[in-house]
């Protein structure tokens, strides 16, 4: 078995004040239970990051990590930033400590019991693992149908992602030091978890309901989720102008010819021939134009974003 093994389980918390209490005394009970089997360290933690939250949240942290320092730390960040950012600093901040971070939603919707068997993989040599949901009965039909067309999208826009994964993992601590080297501001750690490469497996689990307290994920920061998931990832969207371009300025020659043929057989009107052709071939060349202008820009995009164009895994090489 791996001797790296202390576990950090980082919970990104916003107004979970409700959920916090059987949160903690799942997570603690989780983690006793592996300690005692070997798998994990007596250094394992469970961290919680409070997300500028306004209710008790933090003082309800707090005291869990006065009253048991060698089960609870927590991060508080000085506002609140939105989930991907929240995990992000408490997967930055637990791998200083951490061999294995595991992240986990604060509400208990992902099923705790998950973490053996991600554990397990890990000690098998899996450097990521993911949790996917088995069944999606507990959401509603609106809830399933915008997630899952969004992984559908998603995969039809070229984008490298695990079918039904949020983000319930486990990452090791070669993972999270690769994450580490993206240094984009736009997060969207599903699509840039496969990126980072590495051994990978997943685990599969029932999706539970919410344990109390209400979504903080409301339609709107849903599909500003979606947006961000999509563009920040591909430049597919840009080609598209393009394509319709081309294909506007292939018609635009049709409609020239036509109203052309029109003309010559005497039944239009005057001015109609010139309107015609100009509206089709200007839109064309504008469409065609705005392409080639985006093809730039996603050049810039993807440059910008200064992603390591490389992460090597080992090297053999005798000195
Ligand atoms: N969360 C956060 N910051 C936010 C919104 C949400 O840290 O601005 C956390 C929240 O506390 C929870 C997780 O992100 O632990 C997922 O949020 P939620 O359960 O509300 O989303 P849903 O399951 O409804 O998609
Ligand atoms: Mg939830």
């Amino acid at each position: 078995m791996n001797t790296n093994n202390t576990l950090y389980i980082v919970v990104p918390c916003y107004k979970e004040q409700e959920v916090l209490p059987e949160t903690s005394r799942r997570l603690r009970e989780k983690l006793k239970a592996l300690q005692a089997q070997g798998k994990i360290s007596d250094r394992s933690r469970v961290m919680f990051v409070n997300d500028g939250s306004s209710d008790d949240t933090w003082p309800i942290i707090s005291r869990l990590h006065e009253e048991d320092p060698d089960v609870f730390s927590g991060v508080n960040l000085s506002r609140n930033r939105g989930h991907q950012n929240a995990l992000l600093a408490g997967l930055l901040t637990a791998v200083n400590y951490a061999d294995m971070i595991i992240s986990m939603d604060a509400d208990l919707q992902d099923d705790v019991n998950a973490v053996d068997e991600m554990v397990d993989r890990y000690h098998e040599g899996y450097e990521v693992v993911y949790g996917v949901r088995s069944k999606r009965d507990t959401d509603t039909f609106f809830k399933r149908f915008t997630a899952e067309g969004f992984y559908k999208v998603m995969k039809a826009l070229g984008v490298d992602i695990v079918f039904n994964h949020a983000d319930y993992r486990l990452m090791s601590k070669r993972a999270v030091e690769g994450l580490a080297q993206f240094s984009e501001v736009n997060l969207f750690l599903r699509g840039i978890v496969p990126q980072i490469g590495y051994k990978w497996t997943t685990v599969t689990y029932e999706r539970a309901e919410r344990f109390a307290g209400e979504s903080k994920y409301p339609l709107k920061k849903m599909l500003a989720f979606a947006a961000d998931g999509i563009t920040s990832f591909s430049v597919k969207p840009i080609r598209l102008v393009f394509t319709t371009g081309v294909i506007v300025f292939v018609v635009s020659l049709f409609m020239l010819l036509y109203a052309l043929i029109s003309k010559l057989m005497g039944h239009t009107s005057a001015g109609w021939t010139s309107l015609m052709g100009s509206i089709w071939l200007i839109g064309g060349i504008q469409l065609l134009g705005l392409g080639v202008v985006g093809e730039y820009i996603g050049k810039i995009y993807n440059e910008t974003k200064r992603r390591p164009r490389f992460i090597i895994e080992s090297v053999l090489n005798k000195a």
